[in-house]
């Protein structure tokens, strides 16, 4: 063994005792701050890479800080509920903003909006609000909901005629129905 990491505290960890010694490294058992035992490597202590049983990213992951989480998919939602609400170049803007959908005070602010709705269960669910001609805030948003497949692909499918076609859309979709029926 060539050095006795034992006694020494890396971040949260303080190493216990010599772990399990196998061809990939000495492992070493470790007790954190949060009361978990684990046995990383000891090479992953010295360089700074594992500080802790796992505990410190989990709790980044939870709480993201005031100025940060942007990084989280949350945030990109969040992101999003903005442009569509605020900004008027925005497709669908018109459908939000323009109609009057707003966003209450409290959630001007990422990690107000985070701590209201929690992280987002997958990348299918979307946020949801009870009474859609009402704006997002915490009494109106439900929460996640998934979207199934329908609905997402009839989204993106009104999106891209939105753009494409604007008022002309009618008609093609006249056109589409009259040639699906002959
Ligand atoms: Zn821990």
């Amino acid at each position: 063994m060539k050095d006795n990491l034992t006694g020494q505290r890396f971040g949260r960890l303080v190493v216990q005792e010599p772990g399990i010694s196998s061809h990939s490294g000495q492992r070493w058992t470790c007790l954190c701050d949060c009361g978990q035992t684990c046995m990383p490597f000891g090479f992953g202590l010295k360089n700074g890479t594992t500080k802790s049983c796992g505990c410190y990213s989990d709790e980044v992951r939870r709480r993201p800080k005031t100025h940060g989480g942007t990084h989280l998919p949350e945030y990109k939602i969040w992101e999003a509920m903005f442009q569509r609400c605020t900004n008027r170049k925005h497709t669908s803007y018109k459908n939000y903003g323009a109609k009057g959908v707003t966003i209450c005070a409290r959630w001007q602010n990422f990690a107000a909006f985070f701590e209201d709705m929690g992280p987002r269960p997958s990348h299918k669910h979307s946020i949801d609000r009870k009474d859609s001609t009402l704006g997002y805030s915490k009494e109106n948003c439900v929460g996640y909901t998934q979207r199934t497949e329908q609905s997402y692909k009839s989204q993106c499918f009104s999106d891209v005629q939105r753009k494409n076609t604007n008022s002309s859309a009618v008609g093609r979709r006249a056109r589409l129905t009259a040639r699906a029926t002959t």
